[in-house]
Protein backbone atom coordinates (compact mmCIF):
# COMPACT_ATOMS: atom_id res chain seq x y z
CA UNK A 1 0.00 0.00 0.00
CA UNK A 2 1.18 3.49 -0.62
CA UNK A 3 1.02 6.29 1.50
CA UNK A 4 -2.22 8.14 3.17
CA UNK A 5 -5.61 7.46 1.07
CA UNK A 6 -7.45 10.45 0.67
CA UNK A 7 -10.94 10.10 -0.69
CA UNK A 8 -11.91 13.39 -2.64
CA UNK A 9 -15.54 14.10 -3.04
CA UNK A 10 -15.55 16.28 -5.82
CA UNK A 11 -17.84 17.51 -8.91
CA UNK A 12 -16.32 20.93 -8.85
CA UNK A 13 -13.47 22.80 -10.22
CA UNK A 14 -12.20 22.98 -6.80
CA UNK A 15 -11.87 19.36 -6.30
CA UNK A 16 -10.30 19.28 -9.89
CA UNK A 17 -7.56 21.41 -9.03
CA UNK A 18 -6.71 19.94 -5.89
CA UNK A 19 -6.55 16.77 -7.29
CA UNK A 20 -4.45 18.24 -9.57
CA UNK A 21 -1.99 19.65 -7.14
CA UNK A 22 -1.99 16.15 -5.31
CA UNK A 23 -1.53 13.72 -8.61
CA UNK A 24 1.93 13.54 -8.14
CA UNK A 25 2.90 13.37 -4.80
CA UNK A 26 4.47 9.68 -3.74
CA UNK A 27 3.34 10.04 -0.80
CA UNK A 28 -0.58 9.94 -1.07
CA UNK A 29 -2.62 7.66 -2.74
CA UNK A 30 -5.77 9.65 -3.68
CA UNK A 31 -9.38 8.69 -5.67
CA UNK A 32 -12.04 11.14 -6.69
CA UNK A 33 -15.16 10.60 -6.38
CA UNK A 34 -18.42 11.72 -8.67
CA UNK A 35 -21.94 11.14 -8.98
CA UNK A 36 -21.77 10.41 -12.11
CA UNK A 37 -24.59 13.41 -13.50
CA UNK A 38 -22.66 14.98 -15.97
CA UNK A 39 -22.93 13.07 -19.37
CA UNK A 40 -18.99 13.83 -20.80
CA UNK A 41 -17.00 14.75 -17.18
CA UNK A 42 -14.01 17.03 -17.53
CA UNK A 43 -10.61 14.44 -17.90
CA UNK A 44 -9.65 14.25 -13.96
CA UNK A 45 -5.80 13.95 -12.75
CA UNK A 46 -6.11 11.18 -10.29
CA UNK A 47 -7.90 7.77 -10.43
CA UNK A 48 -12.24 8.52 -10.26
CA UNK A 49 -14.73 6.13 -9.24
CA UNK A 50 -18.51 6.94 -9.99
CA UNK A 51 -21.86 7.07 -8.68
CA UNK A 52 -23.40 6.84 -5.23
CA UNK A 53 -22.37 4.91 -1.89
CA UNK A 54 -25.71 4.38 -0.77
CA UNK A 55 -25.96 6.81 1.98
CA UNK A 56 -23.82 7.75 4.63
CA UNK A 57 -23.95 4.02 5.76
CA UNK A 58 -22.32 3.06 2.24
CA UNK A 59 -19.79 5.84 2.40
CA UNK A 60 -18.95 4.67 5.85
CA UNK A 61 -18.56 1.04 4.49
CA UNK A 62 -16.41 2.39 1.39
CA UNK A 63 -14.06 4.64 3.73
CA UNK A 64 -13.28 1.04 5.68
CA UNK A 65 -12.82 -0.80 2.35
CA UNK A 66 -10.59 1.02 0.97
CA UNK A 67 -8.71 1.79 3.96
CA UNK A 68 -9.18 5.58 3.36
CA UNK A 69 -7.06 8.08 5.90
CA UNK A 70 -8.24 11.03 5.17
CA UNK A 71 -11.67 12.26 3.53
CA UNK A 72 -12.42 15.77 1.87
CA UNK A 73 -15.83 17.02 0.77
CA UNK A 74 -14.97 19.19 -2.45
CA UNK A 75 -18.71 18.91 -3.31
CA UNK A 76 -20.28 22.31 -4.81
CA UNK A 77 -21.97 24.02 -1.65
CA UNK A 78 -25.14 23.28 -2.87
CA UNK A 79 -24.74 19.80 -2.69
CA UNK A 80 -26.68 19.16 0.68
CA UNK A 81 -26.87 15.22 1.17
CA UNK A 82 -23.58 14.20 0.45
CA UNK A 83 -22.08 16.77 2.56
CA UNK A 84 -24.22 15.67 5.33
CA UNK A 85 -23.29 12.23 4.45
CA UNK A 86 -19.72 13.05 4.60
CA UNK A 87 -19.95 14.39 8.28
CA UNK A 88 -21.91 11.30 9.29
CA UNK A 89 -19.71 8.68 7.64
CA UNK A 90 -16.35 10.50 9.12
CA UNK A 91 -18.09 10.35 12.39
CA UNK A 92 -18.73 6.98 12.07
CA UNK A 93 -15.32 5.76 10.81
CA UNK A 94 -13.59 8.01 12.71
CA UNK A 95 -11.20 9.44 10.22
CA UNK A 96 -9.81 12.80 9.48
CA UNK A 97 -11.87 14.86 7.27
CA UNK A 98 -12.95 18.45 5.96
CA UNK A 99 -14.27 20.40 3.61
CA UNK A 100 -13.14 22.41 0.59
CA UNK A 101 -15.55 25.20 0.43
CA UNK A 102 -15.51 28.63 -1.59
CA UNK A 103 -17.17 31.48 0.39
CA UNK A 104 -19.92 32.74 -0.55
CA UNK A 105 -20.30 35.95 -3.17
CA UNK A 106 -21.13 39.48 -1.14
CA UNK A 107 -23.29 41.66 -2.78
CA UNK A 108 -20.98 45.14 -3.83
CA UNK A 109 -22.20 48.91 -4.98
CA UNK A 110 -24.10 48.68 -7.59
CA UNK A 111 -25.75 45.26 -7.57
CA UNK A 112 -29.41 44.56 -7.50
CA UNK A 113 -29.58 41.32 -5.53
CA UNK A 114 -33.05 39.59 -4.06
CA UNK A 115 -32.21 36.80 -1.68
CA UNK A 116 -34.20 33.91 -1.49
CA UNK A 117 -33.91 30.81 -0.09
CA UNK A 118 -34.68 28.12 -2.78
CA UNK A 119 -35.29 27.81 -6.46
CA UNK A 120 -39.01 27.27 -5.96
CA UNK A 121 -39.06 30.39 -3.89
CA UNK A 122 -36.53 32.38 -6.41
CA UNK A 123 -39.13 31.17 -9.21
CA UNK A 124 -42.34 32.62 -6.90
CA UNK A 125 -39.94 35.80 -6.16
CA UNK A 126 -40.32 37.00 -10.07
CA UNK A 127 -43.48 39.54 -10.92
CA UNK A 128 -46.43 38.21 -11.88
CA UNK A 129 -45.99 39.94 -15.09
CA UNK A 130 -43.88 38.42 -17.70
CA UNK A 131 -40.34 39.13 -17.48
CA UNK A 132 -37.24 37.96 -19.30
CA UNK A 133 -35.11 35.08 -16.99
CA UNK A 134 -32.03 33.91 -17.03
CA UNK A 135 -32.15 30.76 -15.21
CA UNK A 136 -28.53 29.38 -14.58
CA UNK A 137 -29.18 27.43 -11.50
CA UNK A 138 -28.48 23.79 -13.12
CA UNK A 139 -30.37 21.44 -14.74
CA UNK A 140 -31.53 19.83 -12.12
CA UNK A 141 -33.87 22.44 -10.40
CA UNK A 142 -34.81 24.06 -14.15
CA UNK A 143 -38.28 22.42 -13.87
CA UNK A 144 -39.37 24.79 -10.91
CA UNK A 145 -40.08 27.22 -13.45
CA UNK A 146 -42.83 25.35 -14.52
CA UNK A 147 -44.56 27.03 -11.31
CA UNK A 148 -44.26 30.66 -13.11
CA UNK A 149 -45.13 29.77 -16.99
CA UNK A 150 -45.87 33.25 -17.76
CA UNK A 151 -42.17 34.52 -18.21
CA UNK A 152 -39.79 33.82 -20.84
CA UNK A 153 -36.34 31.69 -19.74
CA UNK A 154 -33.18 30.78 -21.03
CA UNK A 155 -31.81 28.08 -19.48
CA UNK A 156 -27.94 27.09 -19.08
CA UNK A 157 -26.75 24.23 -17.99
CA UNK A 158 -24.07 21.89 -18.82
CA UNK A 159 -26.01 18.79 -19.94
CA UNK A 160 -29.80 18.81 -21.15
CA UNK A 161 -32.70 19.89 -19.08
CA UNK A 162 -35.13 16.11 -19.00
CA UNK A 163 -37.56 16.55 -19.10
CA UNK A 164 -38.06 19.53 -20.76
CA UNK A 165 -39.76 22.36 -19.58
CA UNK A 166 -43.59 22.76 -19.72
CA UNK A 167 -43.54 26.83 -20.00
CA UNK A 168 -44.30 28.06 -23.73
CA UNK A 169 -41.38 30.33 -24.09
CA UNK A 170 -37.88 29.01 -22.99
CA UNK A 171 -34.82 28.74 -24.95
CA UNK A 172 -31.75 25.75 -24.08
CA UNK A 173 -28.24 27.44 -23.81
CA UNK A 174 -25.93 24.20 -23.47
CA UNK A 175 -22.52 25.65 -22.43
CA UNK A 176 -19.76 24.80 -19.38
CA UNK A 177 -17.86 27.47 -17.65
CA UNK A 178 -15.81 29.05 -16.74
CA UNK A 179 -17.32 32.24 -18.51
CA UNK A 180 -15.95 35.42 -19.32
CA UNK A 181 -17.73 38.53 -18.53
CA UNK A 182 -17.39 40.15 -21.97
CA UNK A 183 -19.56 36.53 -23.44
CA UNK A 184 -21.93 37.16 -20.15
CA UNK A 185 -22.40 40.44 -21.15
CA UNK A 186 -23.32 40.13 -24.61
CA UNK A 187 -25.54 37.26 -23.70
CA UNK A 188 -27.92 39.42 -21.32
CA UNK A 189 -27.94 41.92 -24.04
CA UNK A 190 -28.87 39.85 -26.73
CA UNK A 191 -32.00 37.97 -25.08
CA UNK A 192 -32.94 41.50 -23.82
CA UNK A 193 -32.92 39.36 -19.82
CA UNK A 194 -34.19 41.77 -17.40
CA UNK A 195 -33.72 39.19 -14.26
CA UNK A 196 -30.86 36.59 -13.23
CA UNK A 197 -31.77 33.88 -11.24
CA UNK A 198 -28.58 32.39 -9.58
CA UNK A 199 -27.51 30.21 -7.11
CA UNK A 200 -24.36 31.91 -4.34
CA UNK A 201 -22.19 29.07 -5.52
CA UNK A 202 -19.09 31.20 -4.54
CA UNK A 203 -15.69 30.99 -6.80
CA UNK A 204 -14.31 32.84 -10.23
CA UNK A 205 -15.76 30.30 -12.68
CA UNK A 206 -19.70 31.34 -12.69
CA UNK A 207 -18.94 35.08 -11.09
CA UNK A 208 -18.83 36.73 -14.48
CA UNK A 209 -23.02 36.88 -15.04
CA UNK A 210 -22.64 38.58 -11.59
CA UNK A 211 -20.84 41.43 -12.83
CA UNK A 212 -22.54 41.39 -15.78
CA UNK A 213 -25.81 41.92 -14.18
CA UNK A 214 -24.31 44.38 -11.84
CA UNK A 215 -23.19 46.27 -15.45
CA UNK A 216 -26.66 46.15 -16.93
CA UNK A 217 -28.34 47.17 -13.38
CA UNK A 218 -30.80 43.65 -13.83
CA UNK A 219 -32.08 42.47 -10.80
CA UNK A 220 -30.27 39.20 -9.76
CA UNK A 221 -32.90 36.77 -7.59
CA UNK A 222 -30.37 34.71 -5.54
CA UNK A 223 -30.33 31.45 -4.21
CA UNK A 224 -28.72 31.45 -0.70
CA UNK A 225 -26.83 28.51 0.80
CA UNK A 226 -28.51 26.70 4.06
CA UNK A 227 -26.75 27.31 6.90
CA UNK A 228 -25.97 23.61 7.68
CA UNK A 229 -23.04 22.13 10.31
CA UNK A 230 -21.08 20.61 8.09
CA UNK A 231 -17.38 19.30 8.01
CA UNK A 232 -14.46 22.03 9.81
CA UNK A 233 -14.00 23.82 6.23
CA UNK A 234 -10.92 25.42 4.04
CA UNK A 235 -11.54 27.90 1.20
CA UNK A 236 -8.35 27.92 -0.39
CA UNK A 237 -7.30 25.14 -2.64
CA UNK A 238 -3.48 26.36 -0.48
CA UNK A 239 -5.13 25.83 2.66
CA UNK A 240 -6.07 22.38 1.66
CA UNK A 241 -2.75 21.54 0.77
CA UNK A 242 -1.39 23.09 3.79
CA UNK A 243 -4.10 20.85 6.15
CA UNK A 244 -3.26 17.70 3.93
CA UNK A 245 0.72 17.94 5.05
CA UNK A 246 -0.18 18.46 8.43
CA UNK A 247 -2.83 15.57 8.25
CA UNK A 248 -0.65 12.96 6.41
CA UNK A 249 2.66 13.86 8.41
CA UNK A 250 0.60 12.97 11.93
CA UNK A 251 -0.63 9.55 10.61
CA UNK A 252 3.14 8.91 8.80
CA UNK A 253 4.18 10.01 12.71
CA UNK A 254 1.47 7.68 14.19
CA UNK A 255 2.77 4.82 11.64
CA UNK A 256 -0.84 4.24 10.16
P1 LIG B 1 -26.64 15.83 -3.40
O1 LIG B 1 -28.06 16.16 -3.59
O2 LIG B 1 -25.94 16.34 -2.21
O3 LIG B 1 -26.42 14.26 -3.44
C1 LIG B 1 -27.40 13.33 -3.84
C2 LIG B 1 -26.75 11.97 -3.86
O4 LIG B 1 -25.84 11.86 -4.95
C3 LIG B 1 -25.92 11.69 -2.63
O5 LIG B 1 -26.71 11.26 -1.55
C4 LIG B 1 -24.96 10.64 -3.14
O6 LIG B 1 -25.59 9.38 -3.26
C5 LIG B 1 -24.71 11.11 -4.57
N1 LIG B 1 -23.51 11.97 -4.68
C6 LIG B 1 -23.45 13.33 -4.69
N2 LIG B 1 -22.20 13.76 -4.88
C7 LIG B 1 -21.43 12.64 -4.97
C8 LIG B 1 -20.05 12.43 -5.20
N3 LIG B 1 -19.18 13.45 -5.35
N4 LIG B 1 -19.59 11.13 -5.24
C9 LIG B 1 -20.47 10.09 -5.10
N5 LIG B 1 -21.79 10.24 -4.92
C10 LIG B 1 -22.27 11.50 -4.87
O7 LIG B 1 -25.79 16.25 -4.69
P2 LIG B 1 -26.22 17.07 -6.00
O8 LIG B 1 -26.61 18.44 -5.62
O9 LIG B 1 -27.14 16.20 -6.78
O10 LIG B 1 -24.82 17.13 -6.74
C11 LIG B 1 -24.29 16.00 -7.40
C12 LIG B 1 -22.88 16.31 -7.85
O11 LIG B 1 -22.86 17.45 -8.69
C13 LIG B 1 -21.92 16.59 -6.70
O12 LIG B 1 -20.71 15.92 -6.98
C14 LIG B 1 -21.74 18.10 -6.74
O13 LIG B 1 -20.45 18.49 -6.31
C15 LIG B 1 -21.96 18.42 -8.21
N6 LIG B 1 -22.55 19.75 -8.46
C16 LIG B 1 -23.72 20.11 -7.84
C17 LIG B 1 -24.25 21.36 -8.08
C18 LIG B 1 -25.51 21.82 -7.40
O14 LIG B 1 -25.93 22.97 -7.66
N7 LIG B 1 -26.14 21.02 -6.56
C19 LIG B 1 -23.59 22.24 -8.96
C20 LIG B 1 -22.41 21.84 -9.57
C21 LIG B 1 -21.89 20.58 -9.31
P3 LIG B 1 -25.48 8.27 -2.11
O15 LIG B 1 -26.27 8.77 -0.96
O16 LIG B 1 -26.01 7.03 -2.75
O17 LIG B 1 -24.00 8.16 -1.77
Amino acid sequence: MGGTRILILGGTTEARRLAAALAARADLDVILSLAGRTIDPAPQPVPVRTGGFGGAEGLARYLKDKQINLLIDATHPFAARISANAVDAAGRSGIAAFALRRTAWLPIEGDRWRAVHSVAEAIAALDPSPRRVFLAIGRQEAHRANDAPVHHYWVRSVDPVEPVLTVPDVTYIHAKGPFRLEDELAMLREYRIDAVVAKNSGGDATYAKIEAARQLGIEVIMVERAQVAGLPAVETIEAALHRIDHLASSLMKRGV
